[in-house]
């Protein structure tokens, strides 16, 4: 019989795989990981298997103490689980820079993947972002979302209109341009300018183009308070969105956010779990915090203020009427975030002495009623801050819920860059460490469920988050006794701890505790259809 060296090698690959043998006393695998508690990333509790890899994908798991490889890995005592997805990233721009391309707060979280372009925001050429990104080299896997709010401002800039048909086949043409380019889907952020401009039916008419090519609709929704529309209607609106265009659509960093809606997190449950069993597909993501992190203008000054952009909101401030009224919605706004005690400032150029303190703290040290400090400030540049505004009982919550992915919201951060969110440290340890192993919210195979397997599944990427045979080796082994985010409000620039060793692609990122500088990631493509 003849046999062809093509199937002869498939047969050997397969007997390979089957006995685990070393193949002509070559050490068969390239790093085996021995003895660890396996989360394969399917919710399960962990297994005792071994995990072999080989040419960037997961080679065998079972019991394989016969098998070599050029590296072993001891992980007696250790958890092994699929490499973490964040699927709500700004991480995007700072990619593209040399310096930070080695994503350290990232890999000590053990995030494997980001999804870049949220909330309607980042690049519209979805190509040329992906060879900016491919520039530098990668430390983690990348997955585009096609932004709609950019889309809209590169189309009709930051007016305050619906658009004409033209201007709407123009945005869907970008939209399609981004899915061919491998988008995962559509990002939006009606709660800012300019996607606050947009209707209900932009949104599907849009997300219907990301539809056709297997995509999601991910959205900061309109109001995650009672700013406008409320938490329920805007939670309502993703689900329209997700009915009508036919696609999943994820409520991205859920939460209900200030005093008006605390506790609404029962109701926003009960939503989703009423869409659901109409067969409409509706999942969410969050960060384990009860604080938020936006810009001071995004926060309190009212939408119909920013028509036009900065420059008019500059000029409608110079105006006392208007800048009366301004002032007035804004009293309003602070309410809604709980007050001055409650906003704290991450970041603020003109002025880093303000960055780590509250605005009560600013505008007593100035003398100054609260909101007089805040069109100050405002007027010099766009503060970012960070916003204490969520109850315990809420994000715990959602986080119970079986359609909720983990994200950070979070970035590429270093030292010098204010007092930022903490989560661009430490959010995914902290689910782990806090709410998994310290305060049972969840268990840890729940935990790593969805910010692996879950994740992975919601966003077309079916060979990650999950450890099995023929997926990608991205890979993290940790002690689950050292997960900890040191990172806080008030000292934020600390990397994580507890992961000692992270694989991207089958190549150690962390080894040991200590980063290889590495850089094995990749620009993700959805599953072709
Ligand atoms: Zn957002």
């Amino acid at each position: 019989m003849r046999v062809s060296t093509g199937l002869l090698a498939t047969l050997m690959f397969v007997v390979g795989i089957a006995l685990s043998r070393p193949v002509s006393g070559q050490p068969s695998y390239d790093i085996l990981i021995e003895n660890g508690r396996v989360l394969d990333g399917s919710g399960n509790p962990w297994g005792r298997a071994d995990v072999a890899v080989r040419d960037g994908e997961i080679a065998a798991v079972g019991e394989l103490s016969e098998a070599t490889a050029d590296t072993v890995l001891n992980a007696d005592g250790l958890y092994v689980a699929p490499g973490f997805i964040d699927v709500h990233s700004h991480a995007g721009g700072g990619l593209t820079t040399a310096s930070l391309s080695a994503v350290r707060p990232q890999l000590a979280q053990g995030i494997t993947t980001v999804i870049i372009n949220p909330d309607g925001g980042g690049a519209v050429d979805l190509a040329a972002q992906q060879d900016s990104l491919r520039e530098d080299g990668l430390g983690v896997n990348v997955g585009q979302l096609v932004p709609h709010g950019a889309i809209r401002e590169e189309v009709m800039g930051l007016s305050d209109r619906a658009p004409t048909e033209e201007e709407l086949a123009e945005m869907k043409a970008l939209v399609r341009e981004g899915m061919e380019a491998g988008g995962l889907g559509l990002s939006s952020g009606p709660f800012y300018v300019p996607g606050s401009y947009a209707e209900t039916e932009e949104f599907i008419a849009t997300a219907s183009v990301a539809a056709e090519y297997g995509g999601v609709y991910q959205s900061h929704i309109r109001d995650e308070s009672n700013y406008t529309v409320g938490l329920l209607a805007a939670v309502d609106e993703v689900i329209e969105i997700a009915r009508e265009a036919d696609l999943p659509g994820i409520v991205t960093h859920i939460k209900a956010l200030g005093p008006p809606v605390w506790g609404f997190s029962a109701a926003v449950e009960h939503r989703v779990e009423r869409a659901r069993a109409e067969g409409v597909e509706v999942f969410a993501d969050q960060y384990p915090y009860t604080a938020s992190a936006t810009t001071l203008t995004a926060a309190l000054v009212p939408r119909w203020a920013q028509s036009g952009g900065r420059d008019s909101l500059l000029h409608r401030l110079d105006q006392d009427d208007l800048r009366a009224r301004i002032r007035d919605d804004m009293t309003t706004n602070l309410e809604r975030r709980g007050g001055t005690g409650r906003i704290q400032f991450r970041s603020f150029a003109p002025d880093s002495s303000i960055e780590g303190k509250t605005l009560a703290e600013v505008a007593s040290k100035r003398q100054e009623a609260p909101l007089t400090t805040v069109l100050h400030l405002i007027e010099q540049a766009t503060p970012g801050i960070v916003s204490y505004n969520m109850l315990d009982e809420d994000v715990g919550r959602f986080m119970r819920q079986p359609w909720t992915m983990t994200s950070s919201d979070g970035g590429l951060v270093q030292r010098g860059d204010g007092v930022p969110h903490p989560r661009n440290y430490g959010a995914f340890p902290r689910k782990l460490g806090r709410y998994a192993r310290d305060q049972g919210v969840i268990d840890l195979g729940f935990a790593v469920r969805s910010m692996t397997q879950l994740s992975a599944s919601v966003m077309g990427l079916p060979d990650r988050g999950r450890i099995q045979p023929g997926a990608a080796a991205d890979l993290v082994v940790f002690d689950l006794d050292d997960v900890h985010d040191p990172a806080t409000f008030r000292a934020p620039h600390q990397l994580s701890e507890g992961m000692v060793h992270v694989l991207v692609n089958g190549r150690l990122a962390i080894h040991d505790g200590t980063f290889t500088g590495e850089l094995h990631g990749r620009v993700l493509r959805a599953r072709p259809e």
